[in-house]
């Protein structure tokens, strides 16, 4: 500028817009790819801990940075080692091929996946080396994915060991043990009857065969297990540095606490009675209720409604009836898949259709539908109202 050789005029010029140049400050922050998780832009960063922090109960402006911070100081990477035992391999495919950002990104950059026998480089006497040197620190998490045999503990063997010994072992020395998916957590479709192998969960075996009392193992139910409910345990220790509260079938009370009937979006329609009576026909079109033909949403626990899956594409009440996958033995107490849930007591006679009319009347005179959730909550109860089989409708 010919006006000012120093410059200063135009060093003030710029200071006097500091709207613009916050904004665009702001917006290179918001677009910095992150040191800590390399392809992650700070912004989807922040977006993906605001979702994680409503799934761990915690809400409020700074909720978000709560857990991003606890994200960011992890002084080192805890070590983890994943066991495969009798599965099918879902529970790792929906982590490792979920939506972007991943949770599989925040994972594993998060921890020092030691050994995982699909996704580790190392193969044969190595890997076996790794598992044993992370075993010797005796501090690391260990998860398993995969049911547990017990009749027939050499169907599943590895190095020589079989999955009976490895969790006894491994069990004992890890920080804390989390079983992922179904398989792992009671058994799945690998203990339905007649269950040749003895398939049993992870706690269950280590209670009522490897003889051990106060047997702690945060079950992560669902099949395939979900990567969100994954990565919300990991949150949920990071942030409060304690395990969560467990319900009566070790599962984390702030992930299933609710049951899918609960917070599920053809609700309304079970409140008013509207139910679909075989598939195709017009109330399936019109998205009703799917209780009649099948649907175990009322006995079963577990947050699909609101985690959805496949990034948040869709979840099973969308397209079929929920077949309860989140319950122990659901293979067995909750088949066949497609009849209506016998066992559902209801208080009195009062039937499903009823207790449409009754609180669609109820939700006319003004009681809230967080209020009929509740109500209808405390009438299933925990756990699934299973016991017995007896027809309470019709
Ligand atoms: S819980 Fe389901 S998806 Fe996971 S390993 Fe078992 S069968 Fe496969
Ligand atoms: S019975 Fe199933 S489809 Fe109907 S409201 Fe409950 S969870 Fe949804």
């Amino acid at each position: 500028m010919a006006n000012d050789p120093t410059g200063t005029e135009w060093i003030k010029k710029l200071a006097g817009m500091p709207q613009k140049n916050e904004a665009g400050r702001q917006d290179m922050e918001d677009h910095r790819e992150l040191s800590i998780f390399p392809g992650l832009s700070r912004r989807d960063f922040l977006k993906s801990c605001g979702t994680l922090a409503a799934l761990i109960g915690l809400s409020g402006p700074l909720a978000a940075p709560r857990v991003a911070q606890a994200f960011e100081e992890v002084a080192m990477r805890p070590r983890v080692i994943w066991s495969l035992f009798q599965e099918c391999l879902g529970c790792s495919v929906n982590l490792l091929q979920s939506r972007k950002p991943t949770p599989a990104q925040l994972i594993l950059q998060q921890i020092s996946l030691d050994y995982h026998e699909a996704v580790m480089a190392p193969a044969g006497d190595e890997a076996e080396q790794s598992f044993q040197d992370t075993l010797a620190t005796d501090d690391f998490f260990y998860i398993v994915e995969g049911a547990v045999a017990t009749e027939i503990p050499e169907a599943i063997t590895i190095h020589g060991r079989t999955a009976a010994d490895i969790v006894l072992e491994a069990y004992q020395r890890a920080n804390a043990t989390i079983a992922i998916g179904s398989c792992a957590c009671y058994g799945n479709i690998q203990a339905a009857a007649p269950n040749p192998t003895g398939a049993k969960g992870v706690a269950d075996y280590l209670r009522q065969d490897a003889g051990l009392s106060d047997v702690t193992v945060i079950n992560s139910p669902r099949c395939p297990g979900n990567a969100e409910d994954t990565i919300a345990i990991l949150a949920y220790v990071l942030v409060h540095n304690e395990l969560p509260e467990l319900d009566s079938f070790g599962r984390p009370l702030f992930l299933f606490d609710e049951t899918v009937h609960d917070n599920c979006e053809r609700r309304g329609h079970f409140d008013n009675g509207r139910f679909v009576e075989r598939f195709g026909d017009e109330a399936s079109e019109k998205r009703w209720c799917l209780y009649k033909v099948g649907c175990k949403g009322p006995v079963t626990h577990a947050p699909c409604p609101k985690t959805k899956w496949n990034g948040e594409i869709s979840w099973p009440v969308e397209a079929g009836p929920c077949i309860g996958c989140s319950e122990p033995d659901f293979w067995d107490k909750l088949t066949p898949f497609y009849d209506k849930e016998s066992g559902i007591r209801l208080p009195g006679d009062i039937t499903p259709t009823q207790i449409g009319v009754t609180l669609g009347a109820a939700t006319a005179i003004g009681i809230g539908a967080h209020a009929v959730g509740q109500v209808a909550k405390g009438r299933f109860g925990r756990g699934g109202p299973v016991a017995g089989k007896e027809e309470t409708e019709e």
